[in-house]
């Protein structure tokens, strides 16, 4: 008996397998019926020198318009992508609206995609962002790839990174201090930027820097820059330019945009050339 019944707990026709099952395939029919119909856009958010204010480039990211349940953020959606594949068409969308918006900009600012490990290691990835590029016009010096690491990405990626960097485009490392992250991984991977995970900035204080103090020193060592994610507070940026670190995104400076503010939003702070970055 206690036999049958573990049977019927573990079996593969378990009621909650099922529910899963079900709701996966839910879940991967409305998510492509969702890119078919470009139910997707993209917001979004300044990066910015850290001591003059400059707006350098705008990070990409992603928002589902579901016509029901209003605009999701990415944490509702990535994961059923990842685990189902359509990470993939829904990331070369990402990339040729990214290019294509991007290229109605200034021509010294840059897009910045996020890219998922699985994205990166599904074949084509470095021909797709070609065609992006081509399709869209936009130089590949303005376009930069944020990825993630995940140990078992790095082996394959690097080979398909590299080729992508000497082409000209600008390879990021998102949330840096977070997973399987490490100072080991910096070494390996061919990287222009360090963004530094938003769990530091938020940490940072006063009597307590000398963490970002050290990334920021290494990234410099290692021939990158920093970029702190997540900066909310004027102390915070204060204590970053303090720490050396080049490059700030965040609240404080701007929440994402839909694509139709990013022409008034550089107008705006051209004017004004970076009014609270002297504020202390
Ligand atoms: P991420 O790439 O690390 O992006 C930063 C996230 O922090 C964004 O959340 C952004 O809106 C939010 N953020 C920015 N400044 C602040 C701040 O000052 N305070 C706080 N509390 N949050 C801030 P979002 O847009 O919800 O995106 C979440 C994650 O989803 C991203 O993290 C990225 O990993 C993923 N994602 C977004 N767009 C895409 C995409 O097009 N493709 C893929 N594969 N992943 C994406
Ligand atoms: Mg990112
Ligand atoms: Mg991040
Ligand atoms: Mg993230």
């Amino acid at each position: 008996a206690a036999k049958s019944a573990g049977k019927n707990r573990v079996g593969k026709y378990s009621p909650a397998l099922r529910a899963r099952a079900r709701e996966r395939a839910s879940a991967l029919q409305e998510l492509g019926l969702a890119i078919e119909s470009r139910q997707f856009e993209l917001y979004y958010q300044p990066q910015v020198r850290a001591d003059t204010g400059r707006v350098e480039g705008f990070e990409a990211l992603l928002r589902w318009n579901h016509p029901v349940r209003g605009v999701l953020a990415p944490r509702i959606f990535i994961d059923v992508a990842e685990e189902t594949g359509l990470i993939v068409p829904l990331g070369l969308q990402v990339l040729h609206m990214a290019c294509a918006e991007a290229m109605t900009w200034p021509d010294d600012t840059y897009v910045t995609v996020n890219v998922s490990p699985v994205q990166l290691m599904s074949s084509g990835f470095g021909s797709a962002v070609n065609d992006a590029l081509e399709a869209s016009g936009l130089s590949s010096k303005r376009l930069q790839l944020e990825i993630t690491e995940t140990g078992a990405v790095e082996e394959l990626a690097v080979a398909e990174l590299d080729r992508l960097r000497a082409t000209g485009i600008a390879i990021a490392l998102d949330d840096f201090g977070t997973g399987y992250s490490s100072f080991e991984s910096l070494k390996k991977l061919p990287l222009d930027i360090l963004k530094i995970d938003r769990s530091f900035i938020t940490e940072l204080s006063e009597g307590d820097s000398a963490v970002v103090t050290s990334v920021v020193e290494v990234a410099k060592a290692l021939g990158m820059q920093s970029l702190a994610e997540g900066v909310e507070t004027a102390d915070q940026l204060r204590l970053l330019l303090t720490a050396g670190c080049e490059l700030v995104q965040g609240y404080y400076i701007s929440r994402p945009m839909p694509a139709t503010e990013v022409a008034e939003y550089l107008s705006a702070t051209a004017q004004s050339s970076g009014g609270y970055f002297h504020s202390f």
